[in-house]
């Protein structure tokens, strides 16, 4: 049997009044007082709970996303595979990353633990898989007790073994992922670490939790925009549109028609006066 590692994601802070700094962030771009006056109004109380709720929600509607920026999570998160972390760290923006090293960290368990996904007991290969790595933990521990440096002995480990992070990522690029990751063309344990990492939100945080969903959510862009093929095989097909069908829509009852950008319409965008 394979000694499976267990995913863990904790939230383990944030950046203290989110919600109130969300709305004194948007609120100076839109408002005649100072960021000071603003906070002196929060934190009287003069502003209801609703309000900032509400006037948060319309903006996060419009493509005004920098304030999100000012929003900040850190979380813990441990027993996801190298596979899984190959594709987190290809994040760059707003999220800063510490992982477990396998330079510096000598894994010292009798039998390693491992990620195994759960398609290998479907297929009826659970043991072989469980069998070559245990093979795998066996040599890694011979070729550390013959005083080859952890760095090199690590070559052996496979894209199933084990790796925890401690990560920071602000609100603006927890939405993004959530927009990439919880779509169900990302693979299944990343989806599932975001998930996790949404719950964690959800439970602290309902208010901002709304927002975090995949792509087609109503809270964010609305439609699909893979290929209609995955589209039809998505179990959200059932309550999301793919956006060729909003194109037909558009077509069919709109009084204008979608068509490719012309001359004509560069000149409108061009001409400022207009917009
Ligand atoms: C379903 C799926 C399949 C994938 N398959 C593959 C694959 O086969 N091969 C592969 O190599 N990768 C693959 N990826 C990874 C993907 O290409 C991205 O590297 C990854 O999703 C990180 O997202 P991001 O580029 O939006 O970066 P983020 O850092 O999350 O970007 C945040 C935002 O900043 C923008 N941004 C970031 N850097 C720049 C920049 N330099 N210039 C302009 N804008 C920028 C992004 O466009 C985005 O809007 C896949 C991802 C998904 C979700």
């Amino acid at each position: 049997m394979t000694n499976q590692a267990t995913m863990q994601v904790k939230l383990i802070d944030y950046a203290r009044a989110p919600i109130e700094k969300l709305y004194a962030a948007f609120r100076t771009c839109y408002s005649a007082d100072t960021p000071a006056e603003t906070w002196e109004k929060i934190e009287a109380g003069k502003i209801s709970r609703e309000t900032i709720r509400d006037f948060i929600g319309e903006r996060l509607k419009t493509g005004h996303s920098s304030p999100l920026e000012q929003v900040v999570f850190w979380f813990g998160i441990a027993g996801v595979s190298r596979s899984l972390s190959h594709q987190l760290v290809r994040h760059r923006v707003g999220i800063s990353f510490e992982q477990q090293s396998q330079r510096y960290v000598r894994f010292k368990q009798d039998k390693l633990a491992f990620v195994m996904p759960e398609s290998w007991s479907r297929a009826g290969l659970d043991a072989e898989f469980g069998e070559l790595l245990a093979h795998t933990s066996e040599l890694y521990a011979r070729a550390l007790k013959a005083g080859i440096p952890a760095e090199d002995a690590r070559f052996v480990l496979p894209n199933a073994a084990p790796t925890n992070f401690h990560l920071m990522v602000n609100f603006a690029e927890m939405l993004h992922i959530c927009d990439l990751r919880l779509c169900v063309r990302a693979q299944w344990e990343i989806r599932r670490m975001v998930a996790l990492m949404r719950a964690e939100i959800k439970k602290v945080l309902p208010e901002i939790a709304v927002f975090l969903q995949p792509k087609c959510g109503e809270n964010r862009m609305g439609y699909c925009d893979e290929s209609l093929d995955e589209w039809r095989k998505c179990p959200l097909a059932r309550v999301r549109p793919h956006k060729s069908v909003l194109f037909e829509l558009y077509d069919r009852y709109g009084s204008r028609k979608a068509r490719a950008l012309g001359d004509e319409e560069f000149r409108a965008v061009e001409e400022k006066e207009q917009l």
